[in-house]
């Protein structure tokens, strides 16, 4: 028998959402990609049922490896996988971050949360950094969306601890602050000292201006 133009929807044996879109116009090609959490995939109509599921399932195995592929040399992609790591392992997910990514114009922030969108930014001056001090700024702002209305109090530290390498962290970046500051001339303006724009929910996580001294952990 031989299929009609119609949208069937289903889950796969592992578990993923797909979408068929059988259509008459399309003689030949097949097209596969995801759409939100969906794997859509689009085939002609009139094809055996059996044709069709070893298309499909072939069009998902090449959308996925794709994705694969794009998300290891994609930097915003690898980072939104640590932080969804990150989350499960210190907060059992409940920071749960609407976006991740790195970004150029954050020079005076190592990280902002926003608490109405829960994005994350970081910024991209830590790609130079060791991983595990990246981690601390993500773990930093992953535990401000689990502690939205502490600020920087005892809740968002306890949270905050998790994260075993703190003291640490805040050593190493004290002093990387400190070296920009040194380097930095009498009454310049450190560069990009803009504002995030148009978010009033942004955390500062300053570098520049004694934002490490809350900790309580100065580098000597
Ligand atoms: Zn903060």
């Amino acid at each position: 028998m031989r299929t009609q133009p119609s949208t069937i929807e289903y889950v796969d044996e592992k578990g993923t959402p797909i979408r068929v879109v059988r259509s008459a116009k399309r003689k030949k090609t097949i097209s596969g990609a995801w759409k939100q959490d969906t794997m859509v995939v689009s085939v002609p109509a009139g094809l055996t049922e059996h044709a069709e599921r070893l298309l499909v399932a072939d069009m998902v195995k090449k959308v996925m490896r794709k994705v694969a592929r794009g998300s290891a040399t994609d930097p915003d992609a690898q980072l939104a996988a640590r932080a969804r790591e990150m989350d499960a392992q210190l907060f059992g997910g409940r920071a749960d971050p609407s976006s991740v990514s790195w970004v150029s114009n954050q020079n005076r922030r190592w990280g902002s949360a926003s608490l109405n969108s829960r994005r994350i930014r970081l910024s991209d001056r830590l790609r130079a950094m060791p991983q595990w001090v990246q981690d601390y700024v993500l773990a930093h702002e992953l535990a401000h969306l689990v502690e939205p209305r502490d600020g920087h109090g005892p809740r968002f530290k306890a949270a905050l601890s998790r994260y075993p390498r703190v003291h640490d962290a805040n050593i190493f970046l004290s002093g990387v602050s400190h070296g920009y500051h040194a380097a930095a001339k009498p009454g310049a303006h450190a560069p990009g000292d803009l504002p995030l724009g148009g978010e009033d929910d942004i955390d500062d996580f300053d570098d520049l201006d004694g934002g490490f001294g809350e900790f309580g952990q100065a580098a000597g």
